[in-house]
């Protein structure tokens, strides 16, 4: 009750989307059926993903750009460097600029397989970008540790980087625990990390397939959200929406109440679960 009481008494919340591009038709209506709902909750942003190695970035561009225009909210495609030389950053990043976007979520990327040292990392983009001219720049920062890091401490000091490079806001990796969220938020600032940490949000809709990502990402999946999606592998959508909707509810409550005021969501292009949650926030459509 204490908790419900304290979320419905916040102030100032502030919500972000993330979208991917469609592959399909089908898939188009979805996303932007989804990009019309969410769009009138004021979020401070919506990003668009681009899958490093793709070679579409493209896609990644013009969909940032419609949603850009057609809603009029700030809007920020993702960026990697893993597959791109140092001067096709610097022409990408310029024709952004040129096109009015301000915010970028840079990334280094996933490495292909059997590649070495790549020859930039994440933070060699921030520097790049705000070479460029003087993008908002976000990054992303692992509760849970990156898988190719040696160590918690390394990862922590390549976000600290990562800032001083120039980066204004993290968004998270997903994660489960909220314990696990806040104490990462802690080490940062004893660390003196000045970046604004914004939790990534996933509304869990199909378990198995979270499960092998997680597999892929170093996320921890705890025993109880095991159980609690065991047996309903064939059950109606609608069952499990209500399930995932809980879940992430239960864990936004608790940042909300430990002073958490931004959240990111990884849509999937859906927006029911989104909105749900965000309306329980007390974000309301105008
Ligand atoms: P970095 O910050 O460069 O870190 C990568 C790894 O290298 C870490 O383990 C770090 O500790 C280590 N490291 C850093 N510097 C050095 C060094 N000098 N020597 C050795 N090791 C070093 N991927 C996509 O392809 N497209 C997307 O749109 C996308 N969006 C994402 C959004 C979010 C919010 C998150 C959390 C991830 C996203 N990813 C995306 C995945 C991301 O590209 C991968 O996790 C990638 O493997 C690391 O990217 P990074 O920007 O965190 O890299």
């Amino acid at each position: 009750d204490a908790l419900n009481q304290s979320v419905s008494e916040l102030r100032n919340i502030n919500v972000s989307f993330e979208f991917f591009p469609p592959r399909t038709e089908q898939m188009e209506k979805t996303l932007w059926k989804s990009v019309e709902r969410l769009a009138p909750l004021k979020p401070k942003f919506m990003s668009v993903t681009y899958g490093a190695n793709s070679g579409e970035r493209d896609r990644t561009h013009d969909i940032v750009k419609q949603i850009h225009h057609e809603t009029g909210v700030t809007t920020a495609p993702h960026l990697t460097c893993v597959d791109a030389s140092a001067d096709e950053l610097r022409a990408i990043a310029k024709d952004y600029w040129d096109n009015g976007i301000r915010r970028i979520v840079a990334l280094r990327g996933d490495l292909p397989q059997g590649m070495g040292k790549p020859e930039m990392y994440a933070v060699d983009l921030v520097r790049l970008l705000k070479d460029v001219a003087d993008f908002d720049v976000t990054v992303a920062a692992y509760p849970e540790v990156h898988p190719e890091a040696p160590n918690s401490q390394f990862d922590l000091l390549n976000l600290r980087k990562k800032a001083e490079a120039g980066a204004s806001t993290a968004i998270t990796q997903f994660f489960f625990d909220a314990e696990v969220f806040l104490r990462f938020r802690d080490r940062a600032a004893a660390a003196g990390i000045d970046l604004e940490i914004i939790p990534g949000i996933l509304p869990v809709t199909n378990y198995q397939t979270l499960v092998r990502f997680a597999g892929m990402t170093n996320v921890h999946v705890p025993d109880w959200l095991h159980k609690q999606f065991s047996g309903l592998d064939d059950d109606d959508q609608t069952t499990r929406n209500l399930l995932g909707a809980n879940i992430a509810m239960d864990m936004v409550k608790v940042l909300a109440k430990e002073g958490v005021r931004d959240f990111h969501f990884y849509t999937l292009n859906r927006s029911e679960l989104s909105y749900a949650i965000c309306h329980m926030l007390g974000q309301r459509a105008s």
